[in-house]
């Protein structure tokens, strides 16, 4: 039976993706080789990371004077990394979900921290929107997607001046994203791009070798900077990943088109639970609704009905729709290769489970 992939992360992948993945894991650019066991300085694989972050850039219509990086260790990395290379004083952090809280976490390590709103007491179900970034901030860190929420900023905020970081993990390359605006935003790929194991960094080289701190050599941004990625060995398989996928969305017709197949998917799918008696959305603002990862319970007069609805969708083909423990109730995932088609099903489902009560 076709399955419909709606995993929050590691997630779906397009079929470009695995198949010319797989074909590389055969032979790998007419080397006779498998992608697994070729050099990282061997001239194929060199031009594959020439590529990637050439697609990166023009993806993201990324200006002069910022550096593409594939790094190891995951978005969590960043956490710490971020403020290492970047916190002189003082940092400005929004509170919306348990990415932000883990950032929070590690910034702290390294100076002081302004955490400016947070949502945390309504367990993150809103984007808080009235604060003010201290001006003497180094920087302003916000999460533009709660991937275990379901909330989102799809704006690139203002931030009066003051330089924005953002962990863009689970929504990079669907909307364009003015980079200009900030001064690092990263990414693990896991969601919306490659197989786990490699992150996304985009740094604005004026940004960096401005604090006093030593900086271990693999944790320095600049390492990898100068040395294009290929410091130590990157993860070449990932990278090889996320080169399809990058190829793919450019022919789709880049982030613009990506971002209109996913609102279509999204509104298809919010429609369905504001129309519905038996489910429910768990945001409380519907402009703070994300558009990848779409959050749901049943109405309490159903509620001991989401494990059999679980069991219901998944003889359709439907995995992963499991809520997040924080959350409980269903977290569809609508990545940019997740097909309307598998929306469909799953609107299907819930209409004809409904039905039936
Ligand atoms: C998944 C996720 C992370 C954690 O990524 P790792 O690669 O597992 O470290 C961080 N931030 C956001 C928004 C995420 O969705």
């Amino acid at each position: 039976m076709k399955k419909h992939n709606f995993y929050a992360g590691p997630s779906i992948l397009s079929q470009y993706t695995i198949k010319n993945t797989a074909d590389a894991i055969l032979n790998f650019a007419d080397t006779g080789l498998s992608v697994l066991e070729v050099s990282h300085r061997s001239k194929e694989f060199q031009a594959v990371m020439d590529e990637a972050v050439a697609l990166v850039k023009e993806l993201l219509d990324i200006p002069e004077g910022y550096s593409v990086l594939f790094l190891g260790g995951g978005a969590s990395l960043q956490f710490c990394m971020a403020p290492m290379n970047l916190l002189r004083t003082k940092a400005a952090y929004l509170e919306t979900g348990t990415w932000a809280v883990n950032a929070i976490k590690e910034a702290r390590l390294f100076g002081e921290v302004d955490v400016v709103a947070s949502s945390k007491d309504a367990n993150f179900t809103f984007i808080p929107k009235d604060y003010t970034i201290p001006a003497d901030a180094d920087y302003f860190h916000f999460t533009s997607n709660n991937t275990i929420y379901g909330t989102e900023m799809r704006n690139d905020p203002d931030a009066g001046g003051v330089r924005l970081i953002a962990d863009m993990s689970s929504d990079i390359f669907s909307r364009p994203v003015d980079v200009s605006k900030y001064d690092l935003i990263y990414a693990g790929a896991q969601k919306n791009l490659a197989p786990a194991g490699v992150t996304i960094a985009i740094v604005r080289d004026d940004a960096l070798g401005h604090v006093d701190r030593p900086i271990p050599t693999m944790l320095d941004y600049r390492t990898h900077v100068k040395k294009g990625s290929m410091f130590n060995t990157p993860p070449v398989l990932p990278i090889f990943a996320a080169l399809q996928t990058l190829r793919y969305y450019k022919e789709l017709g880049g982030v613009k088109e990506l971002e209109k197949m996913d609102l279509a998917k999204a509104a298809k799918l919010y429609d369905a639970i504001d129309s519905s008696r038996m489910f429910e959305g768990t945001v409380t603002d519907p402009s703070d609704r994300s558009i990848m990862n779409v959050c749901f319970v049943m109405t309490p007069e159903y509620k001991e009905l989401e494990k059999e609805f679980i069991d219901f969708a998944s003889s359709k083909g439907i995995v992963g729709i499991k809520g997040h423990r924080s959350v409980g109730g269903f977290r569809a995932s609508l990545y940019n290769a997740l097909p309307m088609e598998s929306v469909e099903v799953l609107v299907a489902a819930m209409k004809e489970f409904e039905s039936k009560r």
